[in-house]
């Protein structure tokens, strides 16, 4: 789909990894459709994850008693935010779609854990357990709506075929990404069957 903007938030260290590989993949098919690409590396960024009153620029509200949610609020308005708060909610702000690549994340992620330990009876619990907080408790709630999940099952002890099957299969998902109707994400989903 030529013209959309998608922002791929990545978050692995080496980029020689399997994460890193997804990530390329990414990157390469949606460029050849003609789609304009933005990765915010985390960890190249050093980005600072923490909520601290250095994301807050000029003077305090309350110096006396800092409230993160009120000046974070006040420095919004006033336009006080740190740059790279900034920079990057413009990059969300912009973009059609937002894939997030990481350990933390959703969307596209990968797992130690084989598929069947994240099955109902499985030693983890269905796998979707795990992305209610993040898909519905912070994307939708935050006005996503939410495509599903792309996990890749222990890449780390799949075989060099397997680890290509599902870089394959990610890379064919998204030739066809921009037709996906987004999940039902209500709880039936999560916790339903
Ligand atoms: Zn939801």
């Amino acid at each position: 789909m030529a013209g959309k903007k998608v922002l791929i938030v990545y978050a692995h260290q080496e980029p020689r990894s399997f994460n890193g590989c997804l990530k390329k993949v990414a990157v390469e098919t949606l460029s050849k459709q003609g789609c304009t690409v933005t990765v915010s590396d985390l960890y190249a960024m050093d980005f600072e994850p923490r909520a601290t009153r250095n994301d807050i620029t000029g003077a305090l509200s309350n110096p006396e008693v800092f409230s993160y949610g009120v000046e974070a609020y006040e420095a919004c308005k006033k336009r006080c935010l740190t740059s790279d708060i900034v920079d990057e909610q413009k990059k969300v702000q912009e973009a059609d779609l937002v894939i997030f690549q990481g350990k933390l994340a959703l969307l596209s992620i990968t797992t130690g854990g084989t598929a069947e330990m994240y099955t109902k009876t499985g030693v983890s619990g269905d796998f979707k357990y795990f992305l209610w907080p993040l898909q519905h408790g912070t994307l939708h709630f935050c006005g996503f709506k939410v495509l599903a999940p792309q996990i890749s099952f222990a890449p780390e002890t799949a075989s060099e075929e397997e680890r290509k099957q599902m870089m394959a299969s990610w890379a064919q998902r998204l030739e066809t990404i921009w037709k996906e109707v987004p999940i039902p994400c209500t709880p039936p989903w999560y916790f339903g069957q």
